[in-house]
């Protein structure tokens, strides 16, 4: 595919080799358009996630790693189109776009008739399994794409990512319903994009957080959701306070520790659900569930791991409605040449969402 008036090599951050930290700047030729339906993104703004720094922290080895190096990492962005294959229609350069992340799925599994693109075994995702975002250019094909609001800014819209994922956990893992008392466990950016789907569902949001998150409570109260810090004396009253007299109806947990665990399953009501939506790492991870409170309340489980196309669908419309909300969890940009600089703002969990400026 020709590019022409593109420059011919681009700036990349490349997990080398399966060694944990083996990750480093380099200079890559521009991602080819595999397919006459693919286009070439010009990236803009790409997030760092928490599951980036747990990549880069872990070897990518055994059965849970989705690193497959030598790959381009980053999966969280949003950019502008600069060149499409010829069998592209109703895209054109110039287009400002968001992508989903999941590329290469058969289209006739199981998991794909059914719209569940994230477990499809061929399934390869961006920025792990497939070059990724912390680059200038990112291919893909043109069926990933969601055009950005025109009233919201690149940056607030490399959120959509994060939001498709608090889709999955709360719309179509957690089922919510407009009334009912949503408790969520972790105010960083997956629960913050919880607690604004949850919202705009029509929930009562309740954000608790250890005392040391305080000022990403802060911010949860000023959009609109309540907060509640976990060194309280109380913490089944309180919530049974906030709730008119129960236990929350849904848990979510956005943590992903044995403490946030054990506060989902005693903070819910009985016959209440319990969402996990925090991404553990990629080893074994074993948490201990009591078992007698679980079978006692009837309870039920749910997980929600990524994204299916229908989230992101809910998504651009939650961030249509609610850019205001969701532009507070911007946090701090950096050039790509800052890249761990920009990982470790995110490690110490300062602010939301740490971000790569390539503008
Ligand atoms: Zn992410
Ligand atoms: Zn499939």
């Amino acid at each position: 595919m020709p590019l022409s008036g593109l420059e011919s090599a681009m700036q990349a951050l490349m997990r080398k080799t399966s060694n944990a930290f083996d990750a480093a700047l380099i200079e890559a030729p521009l991602p080819e358009l595999r397919d006459d339906d693919w286009v070439l993104v010009k990236v803009a703004y790409a997030g760092v996630c928490g599951s980036d720094i747990k990549m880069l922290e872990s070897d990518a080895v055994g059965q849970y790693a989705k690193l497959r190096p030598p790959v381009i990492t980053g999966h969280e962005a949003s950019g502008t189109i600069v060149a499409v294959g010829p069998a592209v229609t109703g895209w054109a350069a110039g287009d400002r776009v968001v992508y989903e992340t999941t590329v290469d799925n058969c289209g006739v599994c199981r998991f794909c008739l059914s719209g569940d693109w994230n477990m499809c075994p061929s399934r390869k995702g961006l920025g792990s399994s497939m070059n990724g975002s912390f680059a200038e250019f990112v291919a893909m094909p043109v069926r990933n794409l969601h055009k950005v609001p025109d009233h919201v800014d690149l940056k607030t819209a490399a959120l959509a990512e994060p939001l498709a994922c608090g889709v999955h956990i709360v719309e179509e893992a957690g089922r919510v319903k407009r009334g009912e008392n949503v408790l969520i466990i972790g105010p960083g950016p997956i629960g913050m994009c919880c607690g604004i789907t949850a919202k705009a569902n029509g929930a009562r949001v309740i954000m608790l957080g250890t005392a040391h998150s305080r000022p990403r409570l802060k911010v949860a109260e000023e959009i609109g959701l309540t907060v509640l810090t976990n060194d309280a004396p109380d913490l089944e009253k309180a919530v049974m306070d906030l709730c008119g007299g129960e236990l929350a109806d849904i848990s979510i947990d956005a943590a992903g520790s044995q403490s946030s665990f054990d506060q989902a399953l005693h903070l819910v009501r009985k016959m209440g659900r319990i969402v996990i939506g925090a991404a553990p790492t990629h080893k074994p991870d074993p948490i201990v569930l009591d078992m007698t409170r679980f079978y006692r309340y009837q309870l039920q489980m749910f997980t929600a791991a990524s994204t299916r196309p229908s989230g992101w669908k809910a998504a651009m419309q939650i961030m249509a409605a609610s850019a205001g909300d969701l532009a507070r969890l911007v946090g701090r940009c950096f050039p790509l040449s800052q890249w761990e600089e920009a990982f470790d703002v995110t490690r110490r969990k300062e602010g939301f969402k740490a971000m790569i400026a390539f503008v």
